[in-house]
């Protein structure tokens, strides 16, 4: 299993290097963050022991169970799933430096308010909606600004960027336009100039996607099935609400 992993990040970071190159940009201008949903804590040890410092988790259930394994082992921690308020405090108790899923005011202002009582800050993306699924979280395009500047107004959350979760499409195109959605309103909310509010990352490509997402500008591309291999949930049992489909 070492093996497989090492090999893979290696294949990984080649089609970063390689996607880069063909949009004239840097390698080091894309962070290559490993969701680790369902991957073991020895597992993400392995990565995290030979070069790979970002990953993240979709359940605060998973994240608590894996943080004593992981503590020593140096790392920083995201949070890229749906986030339900009474998680809240799980959140901040176990270390995660960025909540990428933040797609709806209550949500961030029950954040503030804990993080106020705490006396800390975080950093925060504004997960939005572009490819149109219902089964997907994340605000709809049309209300992406002006729920960033309601949430720039809580002074505990630190609006570094987007995230979004592309089309399930073989088609590149369709896929392509998720992508451009997010970059545009990237560069609306930049034009804005909105205090409080950075926008500096866009969290988007995955697996199969990535090269698509480099080339429309992602700063942040979140990797799992090509790392650790295939995942025995659907996904559907990560994504939708009140998990469905499982
Ligand atoms: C699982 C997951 C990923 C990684 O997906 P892969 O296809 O396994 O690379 C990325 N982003 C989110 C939000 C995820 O839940």
């Amino acid at each position: 299993m070492k093996e497989d992993i090492l090999h893979n990040l290696a294949i990984i970071n080649n089609r970063i290097k390689n996607a880069c190159e063909k949009s004239g940009r840097k390698t080091d201008e894309v962070k290559l963050l490993l969701a680790t949903k369902t991957v073991s804590a020895d597992h993400i040890k392995i990565a995290l022991k030979n070069g790979q410092t970002l990953i993240a988790e979709n359940k605060v259930q998973e994240l608590k169970e894996k943080y004593e394994d992981l503590k020593n082992t140096p790392h920083e921690n995201h949070f890229i799933g749906h986030l339900q308020t009474n998680k809240i405090k799980d959140i901040l108790k176990y270390d995660v430096t960025c909540v990428q899923s933040i797609d709806r005011l209550e949500l961030a202002e029950k954040l503030h308010q804990r993080l106020l009582a705490e006396n800390k800050t975080m950093n925060v993306l504004i997960q939005v909606n572009t490819s149109n699924e219902e089964s997907k979280f994340g605000i709809d395009p049309s209300e992406a600004i002006e729920l960033t500047r309601k949430i720039s107004r809580l002074t505990t959350l630190k609006i570094k960027g987007l995230m979004t979760i592309g089309l399930f499409s073989a088609e590149t195109e369709k896929v392509r336009a998720c992508f451009k959605i997010l970059k545009t309103l990237q560069e609306e909310i930049i034009h804005e100039h909105i205090p409080n509010v950075e926008m500096k990352e866009l969290s988007m490509g995955m697996s199969g996607d990535l090269e698509t997402a480099i080339e429309e500008g992602a700063t942040i591309v979140r990797v799992g099935t090509a790392v650790f291999g295939a995942r025995i949930y659907p996904d559907s049992y990560y994504w939708d609400e009140d998990n469905k489909k499982v």
